[in-house]
């Protein structure tokens, strides 16, 4: 817990007209120890000074995050990256070409400048460079190194809006950069080039088929099996039940019928035992459910818009307070892996096959 309340200063941005006193306060905030949230382009980042360990404490504090769940450092400028790596793979080189500024986090050696309170004791890092203006901007400002993880108290769903991180952290860190609805709304793809054949550590919006591509075979971390969840992930945040709701989460994997028709019958059982329940779906089949709590997430045929919207219905369940969540499966071909990847974690592994 952080030792005292502190006063949340909250302010709207236009990343397209950035008022530029504005930014210098937050970048002089960041650069004094204080940490601010900002919007990048995959969720809500929760800003430190990236080199200074009192800023790293302080952001675990703030979060209520395990202390050996390392940070993801952004930087704004590629002329930087060599300052606090040891080496960079020819592939990690390339992808960084190709996908930089984006979505994409990369574990490399640690340089001796980056401390152990950062990396939660590894001697690797995370580096990614986000293409938010603002993020960028702060970066800049902010000293060219800022450790951020996603702004949300820890175990919460990861903020894609403003008022997502001043539900969770207000009174606990010094501003919220308000740039409005994020883009992707899930986290980075973190990439793993510490072995010779490089190895996704956490599925996202750039998936498999599109690193292949790029580079060759890529490896999926066997922790992130989803069949097998025994297997210990090896990036340490994926270890823990996070991403989750507060009702009780389950999945139903299937044919839409089938699906629809389980979901009705153990919602018409949870209301029988005095239950709230929320119902997670899609427009295609969202008129197939008389009662529940029915929350649309968007069209099967835009995987991008249900990405988006995943985390903040999450959320809105909370908010109404239900205590039970039935969700369908959205195995889709593009992100389905990173979707079902936080679906699948946000239930405990909870699947229904049907
Ligand atoms: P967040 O920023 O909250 O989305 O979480 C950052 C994710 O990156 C967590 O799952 C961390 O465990 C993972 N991560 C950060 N640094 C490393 C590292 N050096 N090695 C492996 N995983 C890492
Ligand atoms: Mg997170």
């Amino acid at each position: 817990m952080p030792e005292d309340k502190i006063e949340t200063r909250y302010a709207v941005i236009d990343p397209s007209h950035m008022d530029e006193a504005l930014m210098a306060d937050a970048g002089r905030l960041i650069k004094e120890g204080s940490l601010v949230a900002f919007p990048t382009e995959t969720v809500y980042g929760l800003g430190g000074d990236a080199l200074n360990p009192a800023s790293s404490r302080r952001i675990y504090a703030a979060k209520g995050r395990p202390s050996d769940n390392p940070l993801i450092v952004h930087i704004a400028d590629m002329d930087h990256l060599p300052a606090i790596v040891t080496a960079i793979p020819e592939k990690a080189r390339l992808l960084a070409e190709a996908c930089w500024p984006g979505p994409l986090t990369m574990i490399l050696p640690k340089a001796d400048c980056v401390p152990y309170e950062t990396t939660g004791g590894l001697d690797t890092v995370a580096v990614r460079m986000p293409s938010h203006p603002v993020a960028r901007r702060l970066i800049e400002l902010g000293g060219g190194y800022i450790a951020a993880p996603s702004a949300n108290l820890s175990g919460r769903p990861s903020p894609t809006r403003a008022e997502h991180v001043r539900e969770d952290l207000d009174g606990r860190i010094a501003m919220i950069l308000d740039g409005g609805e994020v883009e992707i709304g899930l986290e980075s793809t973190i990439v793993d080039f510490t072995e010779e054949i490089p190895v996704i550590l956490r599925p996202g919006y750039l998936n498999r088929a599109r690193l292949e591509t790029l580079l060759g075979e890529v490896r999926m971390d066997p922790g992130l099996i989803r069949e097998d969840p025994r297997i210990r992930p090896k990036a340490p945040g994926m270890r823990y039940r996070h991403y989750a709701p507060r009702a009780d989460l389950t999945i139903i994997e299937g044919g839409r019928e089938a699906v629809t028709r389980t979901i009705n019958t153990l919602t018409a059982e949870a209301e029988a035992a005095g239950k709230s329940v929320g119902i997670l779906t899609a427009e295609e089949s969202a008129v197939y459910y008389p009662k529940g709590d029915v929350r649309v997430i968007g069209s099967r045929a835009s995987e991008a818009g249900i990405a988006r919207h995943l985390y903040a219905a999450l959320r809105d369940f909370d908010a109404d307070g239900v205590d039970v969540i039935y969700s369908e499966a959205f195995d889709l071909p593009e992100m389905g892996e990173a979707i079902m990847n936080r679906l699948l974690k946000a239930a405990g592994h909870k699947v229904i096959r049907v």
